[in-house]
């Protein structure tokens, strides 16, 4: 499969959203402009971004809602169960733990971690908070697939680590910091080991929304437009 963008990923994931909100008003058919009009991208891009993978709509006709959503859910891995456990039980940890809307994918939260004797052994929704010295073992047992990170910053390394080493394949970090994979004497490929080398990071950080906010409320006009030409 050719090279893909982040971003074309991104938008697969608005897509489905829409098409979400669409089956949800017994819309049936959309096409690659109305996509694109509720996306806030072109018809081209929307178009470019499917064909990444595959042919899902008939030309003039457009795309079936559900048929389009089923293969979106399967494309993005979502019609799989993945276990997540979150590490950090503080307020945000217990947002994340709280909000049900994860459920709807199957993303299943497995366990709960934290060090502090005031959290650990605390009743989460139907989970009890566990102490870190445990995750290794919870993981490899229960399958876990996913860790979110939702620890200090300063601590977030350190949980990083171990969540790699406990063998999770995926790492949704919400501290404000980089996490590195350690190497002796700078980050150089070569010296990062299997473990890391296997695990997606992924950042979320809404105070970097703010900032870019800000940034283009006072600049709107260094926003970029939607990609208006459709060179097919
Ligand atoms: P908090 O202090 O309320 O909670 C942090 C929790 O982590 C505490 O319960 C603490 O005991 C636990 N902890 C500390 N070290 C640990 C370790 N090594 N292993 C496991 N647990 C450990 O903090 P918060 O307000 O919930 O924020 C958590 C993190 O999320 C911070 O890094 C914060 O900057 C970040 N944050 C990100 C976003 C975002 O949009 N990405 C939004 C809010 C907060």
């Amino acid at each position: 499969m050719a090279e893909i963008p982040t971003a074309a990923i991104s938008r697969l994931v608005t897509y489905l959203r829409i098409l979400e909100q669409l089956e949800s008003q017994d819309v049936s058919r959309t096409s690659s402009s109305d996509l694109a009009e509720r996306a806030g991208v072109s018809a081209f891009q929307v178009r470019k971004d499917l064909a990444y993978f595959g042919r899902f709509g008939t030309r003039g006709m457009g795309y079936t809602v559900p048929i389009l959503k089923r293969e979106l859910v399967r494309v993005l891995g979502l019609n799989q169960t993945w276990n997540v456990v979150i590490v950090g039980m503080g307020r945000l940890g217990q947002a994340i733990a709280n909000y049900p809307g994860a459920s709807d994918y199957q993303f299943q939260y497995a366990g709960l971690f934290d060090v502090s004797p005031g959290i650990v052994g605390q009743q989460i929704r139907n989970l009890t908070v566990q102490h870190m010295d445990d995750l290794k073992g919870f993981v490899m047992q229960n399958k876990v697939d996913m860790g979110f990170l939702a620890v200090p910053p300063d601590r977030a390394q350190d949980a990083a680590q171990a969540l790699v080493d406990a063998g999770v394949r995926g790492i949704l970090n919400f501290a404000p910091v980089v996490i590195q994979p350690p190497s002796e004497g700078g980050v150089n490929a070569q010296e990062i080991s299997d473990e890391w080398r296997a695990v997606i990071i992924e950042n979320v950080d809404f105070l970097a929304g703010m900032k870019r906010l800000a940034f283009y409320i006072l600049n709107p006009h260094l926003k970029d437009a939607p990609m208006t030409e459709d060179p097919e």
